[in-house]
This record gives structure tokens, C-alpha cells and sequence, in this order.
């Protein structure tokens, strides 16, 4: 199936083909016609797989039609989880609107000041990507109003959940109009996400695009058992030592020991940086623009601040510490191998982690292999690598706990 098939206006089109896309991935395939066809959606596809562009595109086409609701004031918003997150899909709609008339981008999010935001607001603008903190503050102070929304969307609503904006969302989503169109994207459809989904959602159509049975077969997965956290340390530095290893994501379980890993990395030579959630939003941004630039080659990152990453030029990912539940390893081996490029995600598992591990090859339906260092082999009970297999896999023994680490 080929872009044109799917009815876009030609400024989009003209857009889409800049962008270097040959066709529709297969969540644009089918979210992109049933959005135009004015029907509520929810979709879960795994990460990578397009969703920005399939909620985008259709939304941009919408807004060539005039409105039919009085007044001024956005007409599409976007609710996004992160502030990375916002930046990202806010470059995706301008990307896509370059050739179109009444189609400007807002973007807000918290921890920047408020003046530069309020500047942006006060020029004519058509679709709104939005935190959900940071709007409720800007609808409390009069600064917004969403009376004319036709298109409420909720990207990473999982994630969103997950974050507490629960309430929030709904607040929002109760100050829009109840004739709105509202679509939901989120990497799973399940409890709480479901639920949410059933009240802000009339008749919603449902898409899921099953994750193949290879899930990111374009992305090596690699494992390695480690003893202590010394021994990843050296084993880390061993593995940045790889000439193939253009760029690298590391992730940690907390903030913390992304500094100290990045500082530890930075002594002994490395061109390394932190992100994570308690860097202000300059600092955030100007790590990321050093990523994007080749500035530095390291990150080492907590899942919050990692979010939304989409460097083609990032060739590796390794967990230094092991995330809290399956979805977060999927997220962060996808800030590498994108849109179709070759990566290798490497992660390192204690004898603690021996559930998390199974969790994971459970979700990903597929086996880490194990990989061995000469000299940094495991010595201690990591060694023998995965409990006995005589016993079935018990899911009760681990429940994600998002909240454990404040990310
Ligand atoms: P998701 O939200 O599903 O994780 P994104 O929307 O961030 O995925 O898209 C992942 C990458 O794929 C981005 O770099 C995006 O530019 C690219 N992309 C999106 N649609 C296409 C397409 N039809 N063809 C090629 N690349 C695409
Ligand atoms: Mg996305």
C-alpha cells in the first residue's frame, strides 16, 4: 500500500515523501483511514513502528477542512507523558505541516518558564502537543481553552497511567467538547489503560498490531551475567571499547547512578552524559542536541528521561541495570535499531534478576543468548546463569512496581 492510497491531501504527501517514508508502516495503514473516517480509536503497536506519523498525518488532513465550532483556540491537542516526548511528536506535526496553511504547532510542558510559552499562545495556533500538568495550569490561569477541539489524542497512555496523570487527563479531556473524535495510542491496551479507554472513548474501532514473532529482529539482544556491580562496571568499560559501537544508551535503575555511572565514564576518557528527570529542561534538551549532533557518545539514562529518543546514529543500548517490567526493556531497546537500522542491545542480570529476565523473554517471545567475556567471566551464583527450567516460570513472584525508583 502506497501513501497516496490512503487519500492524504497533497501537502502532506509532498511532506511524507521529504521524509524519505516509502509506505505506510502497518499501525498508519490501518489507524490512518479509520481516523479519517471520523471513528474513536484505540491502537497499541509496539514502539518504533510509526504511531507518531499514524495519528499525526490523518490529524493534519482533518485540519484542512474548516472548522465548524466559533472562535479561536486549538482544534487538535495532543497529550503526551514526557516533556521529550512533547518536543518530539511537536517536530513531527511541524515536519509534516511544512506545505499546509492553518495547521501551527504549540508545544507545552513543564520545568521551563512560563513567559515563553505564554508568547507562543498568544499567536492564532491549530493543534496543541501538551504534558498534562503544565495544560491544566495554563487552562486554570484562562490561557487556554479547548472548546474547539475536534481531535483529542493520547500518545503512550500506558506511560501516561503509569506517571499518575490519570486525573488529570480526565479533567482535560472533560473540557473539550463531547462531539470531539478521540484516539488512544499506547504500546499495550490493557487494565487501567482499557478502562480509561472506556470512558473517554464512543464505540471506539480497536487496533492492535500483534508484534511479530522476531520482535526487532534488526536489533541484537544480548546478555550478560554479572556478579556484582563492579563487575559491570569493568564489563561496561570492556564493551565501549567495540569500534562498531557509534553511539550508546545506557540505561540505570536511578538517577543517581546515572551521574555516577557518567562521571566514572568521563574520568577514564569517555565523551559520556547523564539524563534523567531531575535535570532541569535546558539541560535535558542540550543533552539530547549533543546526542543528535554526535557531541557525545555516551548517555546514560534513566527511562523517563529516555523516552522518545529517536537517534538513527545511537547503534547501541546496553542495561546496566535491568528495567522494572517487559515494556520498559522493549521502550529502551528501541532507542536503538530505528526505522529499520542494525542495533545491539546488550543487558546485564544478576541472580536477582533471574524474574525480570523471564518476564522479559516471556513478553519479547524471545531468549537473550548469553555472552561471555574472556576474563570478565561471572564467578559467583550468576554463573550458572538461569535457575533450574524444571520449574514453571511464577508470575506472582514479580509485579511491575513503576514506581519504585523515581526515574
Ligand atoms: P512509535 O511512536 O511507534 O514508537 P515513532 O512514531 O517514533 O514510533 O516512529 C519511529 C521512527 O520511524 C521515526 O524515526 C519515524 O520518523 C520513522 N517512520 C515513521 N513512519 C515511517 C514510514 N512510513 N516509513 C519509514 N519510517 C517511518
Ligand atoms: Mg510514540
Amino acid at each position: 500500500m502506497s501513501f497516496k492510497e490512503l487519500q492524504l491531501c497533497p501537502g502532506i504527501l509532498t511532506a511524507i515523501e521529504e521524509s524519505g517514508y516509502k509506505q505506510p508502516t502497518p499501525i498508519q495503514q490501518q489507524a490512518i483511514p479509520a481516523i479519517l473516517s471520523g471513528t474513536d480509536l484505540r491502537a497499541s503497536a509496539q514502539t518504533g513502528t510509526g504511531k507518531t506519523a499514524a495519528f499525526v498525518l490523518p490529524a493534519l488532513h482533518l485540519l484542512q477542512t474548516p472548522s465548524k465550532l466559533p472562535g479561536s483556540g486549538p482544534r487538535i491537542l495532543i497529550l503526551v507523558p514526557t516533556r521529550e516526548l512533547a518536543m518530539q511528536v511537536a517536530a513531527e506535526t511541524v515536519k509534516y505541516s511544512k506545505h499546509l496553511q492553518r495547521s501551527k504547532t504549540v508545544c507545552i510542558y513543564g520545568g521551563v518558564p512560563y513567559p515563553v510559552q505564554n508568547r507562543e499562545l498568544s499567536r492564532p495556533y491549530e493543534i496543541l502537543v501538551a504534558t498534562p500538568g503544565r495544560l491544566l495550569d495554563f487552562i486554570s490561569q484562562g490561557r487556554i481553552r479547548l472548546s474547539r477541539i475536534q481531535l483529542l489524542i493520547l500518545d503512550e497512555a500506558d506511560r501516561m497511567l503509569d506517571m499518575g496523570f490519570i486525573e488529570p487527563v480526565e479533567e482535560i479531556a472533560a473540557a473539550t467538547p463531547a462531539t470531539r473524535q478521540t484516539l488512544m495510542f499506547s504500546a499495550t491496551l490493557k487494565g487501567s489503560v482499557l478502562n480509561l479507554s472506556k470512558r473517554l472513548l464512543k464505540n471506539p474501532m480497536e487496533i492492535n498490531i500483534e508484534p511479530a514473532i522476531e520482535t526487532h529482529d534488526h536489533i541484537e539482544q544480548r546478555l550478560h551475567y554479572v556478579d556484582n556491580i563492579d563487575h559491570k562496571h569493568n564489563l561496561l568499560e570492556h564493551l565501549l571499547t567495540d569500534p562498531t559501537m557509534n553511539q550508546v544508551i545506557i540505561f540505570t535503575a536511578t538517577k543517581h547512578l546515572a551521574d555516577d555511572v557518567a562521571e566514572k565514564l568521563r574520568d577514564i576518557g569517555h565523551n559520556a552524559a547523564a539524563l534523567h528527570g531531575d535535570m532541569n529542561q535546558r539541560q535535558r534538551t542540550r543533552t539530547i542536541k549533543r546526542l543528535r549532533t554526535g557531541d557525545i557518545r555516551v548517555l546514560v539514562a534513566t527511562d523517563v528521561a529516555a523516552r522518545g529518543i529517536d537517534i538513527l546514529t545511537v547503534s547501541h543500548v546496553i542495561n546496566f541495570d535491568l528495567p522494572m517490567c517487559a515494556e520498559d526493556y522493549v521502550h529502551r531497546i528501541g532507542r536503538t535499531g530505528r526505522a529499520g537500522a542494525k542495533g545491539v542491545a546488550t543487558s546485564f542480570a544478576s541472580h536477582k534478576d533471574m524474574s525480570v529476565l523471564k518476564q522479559i523473554e516471556r513478553f519479547t517471545k524471545q531468549r537473550l543468548n548469553p555472552h561471555v567475556i574472556p576474563g570478565l567471566e561471572p564467578k559467583g551464583k550468576a554463573s550458572s546463569g538461569r535457575p533450574s527450567s524444571s520449574r514453571p516460570p511464577q508470575r506472582s513472584q514479580w509485579k511491575p512496581r513503576y514506581n519504585r525508583y523515581k526515574v
